[in-house]
């Protein structure tokens, strides 16, 4: 019998997969797992009637501490009796401890052993957030399942700032604890660890000492790519006691969800279904839809064929699209109600098919459209076999064997993005490996620069935008602004005008730098975008503001041999002005990477992309304090490999300029702090 006070009982377990099926036990219900929690932010899950969470089968709902310590105030739940007849909800209630929005606070806020010190957003006063205010606001919410304080860093953190952050962690899980007494209340704990294997270990070791109710994995879903997560993720879940449950905060889509649940979690919560309502979007059975397309003008369809819920039992898609049109709020309501229904549905099957036996069947099966778009009515219309040669100036469309579009060079016959989709390649090369998420929750007034040198169709600068975007409606960030270079706009020309196989140009953006060079999002006046036309060589001198980020994503030399030269990458290096900049770039060759070590970078290798094995990063020696072991810097095989190379040296270099370029490169910073490298240069001064 577990010392638990949720009665903890686990129903089965898969076979061939971590996942698991259990029933717990709160102050208000029995809780069947896996299971999605809706978030109700405010006390209120957003344009919803408890009663329609009630008849979709939500079992437990999310209340934030941080917002209702703020307003309404722990007063008014202490005299009209806690949150459940406050909201008329008689589940269960989770509170989250305030931890996370303190993390996710762009200024005024501090953290000491006491706690996190912030300034309310509503009056401005200055409130300590301790774990026993935390718990103390918990308790009189009266919710069914607390969260002891934690102290969240980024995920993308140095390992130092990771285990401070752990070890803080779990002392104020131990003051939680104590602060909760004999309240009959139950309380999880929070591993973090960020993706540090050693530290994830030791954070659930501690905690699992110390009596609490059930655990979460936090400090995830905070700057790192999707494979770190699940990863992370799977390894934590299978450290943690099989006897409480396991719940992974603020996590996801139902993919996502899918994911975890195999990789052994049992609970999860997120605002995307009620958030993608409000922007007009639903999950179905036939895919991801956006009802604001013109496609369901005139059907008389119902909205998901395998879904009974309310919404879908009684109203066309035509009614739901012009709602979405319209911006009704009844559409926001309706669309939001499906989506939750759908998250439900979704974990119900998953239930059951663990109970019976055959849940890699589901998984595999629903692996496979979970990610899809609408199915019946897709966006992208490319037909296999048949080419389509469309041209504008100097490029033309390209059709890949998979199916995407990218944009092809004629006279050279070079392919941007070639052997993966644009939008995927700019994601993954630009802004998983700059942790520009995480980078988006830096405390900071000055707005993030981001150089995107060579705009092409411009997927490098709208993943940018979209990642923007997914973080900034989940927590506040910094300022962004993107500063692009061209010197040839038929590229994104071209694209703009066959949206239907370049959709992620589907955004007022692209239009916009078409148009005016420019661009301010106006549901997020933190973000912009702006062109600088021209040749980069010359517009680089003085382009303005200096970057933080640079996203290097010209044609190859072979199209464009001036962008790729020493004296470009010496320009750069001065536009950087001596302040902390990370470059990444598609190329591994070593004539670029020879140049920019000579400009005076540092240069690791980058992921694979395509057919490439790797890729290339650089950034300033002033950025080495962040990136001190974060990236795989060149080291003495690649000089070798340099010294036998036919690019040895920069073809504009002149012959007698050689010895002292060696040299120059033999007694670069990044390999003189390699030991073994000491030896190597003797055989080359040799030479
Ligand atoms: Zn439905």
């Amino acid at each position: 019998m577990s010392s638990s006070r949720l009665h903890f009982r686990l129903d089965a377990q898969a076979t061939g997969s971590r996942a698991r099926a259990a029933t717990f036990r709160t102050l208000h219900n029995e809780v069947l797992t896996p299971l999605f929690m809706p978030v109700g932010t405010q006390a209120t899950v957003k344009a919803q009637l408890t009663r329609t969470l009630e008849e979709a089968g939500s079992q437990i709902v999310l209340a934030n501490t941080y917002h209702l310590l703020l307003r309404p105030g722990p007063e008014v739940f202490r005299r009209l009796g806690g949150i459940h007849k406050f909201m008329s909800w008689d589940r269960s209630v989770l509170t989250d401890s305030g931890g996370f929005q303190i993390f996710s606070l762009p200024h005024s806020r501090s953290m000491s052993e006491a706690g996190a010190v912030f300034q309310s957003y509503l009056d401005g006063q200055t409130i300590l957030l301790s774990p026993e205010l935390s718990i103390e606001t918990q308790k009189a919410i009266k919710s069914d399942i607390m969260m002891a304080l934690d102290h969240c860093v980024a995920s993308t953190a140095a390992e130092s700032i990771a285990r401070a952050a752990m070890e803080i962690t779990h002392r104020w899980a131990e003051r939680s604890l104590a602060a909760r007494g004999d309240s009959p209340q139950a309380i999880f704990a929070i591993v973090q660890g960020a993706l540090y294997p050693e530290l994830r270990r030791e954070s659930v070791a501690r905690l699992a000492e110390l009596g609490f109710d059930g655990f979460a994995i936090g400090g995830l879903a905070v700057g790192e790519g999707k494979s770190e997560r699940e990863e992370i993720c799977e390894s934590t879940a299978e450290l943690l006691p099989c006897d409480k449950p396991r719940y992974l905060m603020g996590v996801g889509t139902p993919l996502d969800m899918l994911e975890a649940v195999h990789r052994g979690v049992d609970m999860f919560d997120c605002i995307i279904p009620t958030q993608v309502a409000q922007r007009g979007a639903v999950f179905t059975s036939r895919g991801y839809l956006q009802m604001r397309r013109g496609v369901y003008k005139f059907s008389d369809e119902t909205l998901d064929p395998g879904c009974n819920c309310p919404t879908c039992t009684r109203y066309s898609r035509a009614y739901l699209h012009h709602l979405a049109k319209t911006g009704e709020t009844l559409g926001w309501q309706l669309l939001g109600k499906h989506n939750i229904h759908f998250y439900h549905q979704l974990m119900r099957e998953i239930r059951e098919s663990i109970l019976a036996g055959r849940f890699l069947e589901l998984y595999r099966a629903k692996r496979e459209f979970l990610h899809e778009g609408d199915m019946d009515n897709p966006t992208r219309v490319p037909k296999p076999g048949r080419k389509r040669s469309i041209r504008l100036g100097q490029y033309e469309v390209h059709i890949a064997r998979e199916g995407f579009a990218s944009i092809r060079h004629v006279a050279s016959g070079e392919i941007m993005h070639s052997r993966t989709e644009p939008m995927e390649e700019a994601q993954r090369l630009y802004v998983e490996q700059s942790h520009l998420a995480a980078r988006l929750r830096e405390t900071a007034t000055e707005p993030l620069v981001i150089w995107d040198v060579g705009l092409g169709a411009a997927a490098n600068a709208m993943a940018a935008i979209r990642c923007y975007e997914v973080q900034a409606v989940r927590e506040p960030v910094r300022s962004m602004q993107i500063v692009s270079f061209e010197n040839d706009l038929d590229s994104l020309r071209l694209a703009l005008q066959l949206t239907d196989l370049f959709p992620y140009l589907r955004h007022s953006g692209p239009a916009g730098i078409q148009k005016a060079a420019q661009w301010q999002s106006k549901q997020h006046p933190g973000l912009s975008w702006s062109l600088v036309y021209g040749d980069f060589l010359e517009t680089v001198i003085d382009a303005e503001p200096p970057p933080d980020l640079i996203f290097y994503d010209m044609f190859s030399s072979n199209t464009c041999r001036e962008q790729w030269t020493l004296e470009t990458f010496r320009k750069l290096f001065a536009a950087c002005r001596g302040r902390a900049v990370e470059l990444f770039t598609y190329t591994c060759s070593t004539s670029a990477r020879v140049a920019l070590l000579a400009a005076g970078f540092h240069v690791a290798k980058g992921r694979n992309a395509g057919e490439k094995e790797e890729t290339t990063i650089a950034f300033t020696p002033a950025a080495d304090g962040d990136t001190a072991g974060r990236y795989d810097l060149l080291s003495s095989s690649w000089l070798e490999k340099w010294n036998r190379s036919g690019a040895k040296f920069p073809a504009e270099l002149p012959a007698d300029e050689f010895d002292s370029f060696e040299r120059m490169i033999l007694a670069h910073e990044q390999f003189l702090s390699c030991q073994e490298v000491r030896g190597e240069r003797r055989i080359f001064d040799g030479l």
